[in-house]
């Protein structure tokens, strides 16, 4: 089963896609943890990537399609893949279309108004835990490891406003475009538990697996 997951920033793919990969057995791949990992290790990669991620905008098309093809072409994939933040447009999504095959997209909607805080409040562990401050209760490190937590550099109001645009200009049409392969389902995202929103998904993910 190969799959896209959509959804604003902090909408929760990041959350989802760990309870997901620990169930079906899916390579997560996220391309946001590949840029950053490069921009960590000084690649040229990285070194394009920044500019664009600091300002809330996409990395150019060409770098980050030959990047996920390459994972996709030539990584471990398990019982399937699971793609986090690609596509973001939908020039991605015809690429990706020619490389390989999306039984779903799962799409986690949530309310824009939640998503501002959801992500200016977000902490974040190297272990791959999430964090939001009104629940850390004035901790700063993780709970499951112990690491510090810190703060994405991009979850800062001025660049999350500039992502939140990107994606509605960009991102949000790939709702239609999986609609018409009739490949779309949406959940929402912004009501319940991070456990009760992955009970939707997996109601959605059991039918193709089955
Ligand atoms: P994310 O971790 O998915 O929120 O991604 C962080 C940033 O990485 C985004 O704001 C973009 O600048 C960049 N990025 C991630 N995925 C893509 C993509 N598919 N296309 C272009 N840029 C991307």
């Amino acid at each position: 089963m190969n799959i896209v997951l959509l959804g604003a920033p902090g909408a929760g793919k990041g959350t989802q896609a760990a309870f997901i990969k620990e169930r079906y057995g899916l390579a997560h791949i996220s391309t946001g943890d590949i840029f950053r990992a490069n921009i960590k290790g000084g690649t040229p990669i990285g070194k394009v990537a920044k500019s664009y991620i600091d300002a809330g905008k996409l990395v150019p098309d060409e770098v980050t399609c030959e990047l996920v093809k390459d994972r996709l072409l030539n990584g471990e994939l398990g019982a399937g893949f699971m793609l986090d933040g690609f596509p973001r447009n939908i020039f991605q999504a015809k690429e990706l279309d020619t490389f390989a095959k999306v039984d779903l997209c799962v799409n986690i909607d949530v309310d824009k108004s939640l998503l501002m805080d959801r992500i200016c409040g977000r902490r974040m562990c190297s272990c791959g835990a999430t964090y939001h401050v009104s629940t850390l209760d004035g901790a700063t490190t993780c709970a499951k490891c112990g690491k510090p937590l810190y703060r994405r550099d991009d979850d800062n109001p001025e660049t999350v406003e500039a992502r939140l645009n990107t994606y509605a200009a960009q991102t949000a049409p790939l709702v239609d475009y999986y609609a018409a392969q009739g490949k779309l389902c949406t959940v929402n995202g912004g009501a319940g538990s991070p456990e009760q929103v992955f009970a939707a998904i997996a109601a959605e993910l059991d039918k193709y697996v089955k």
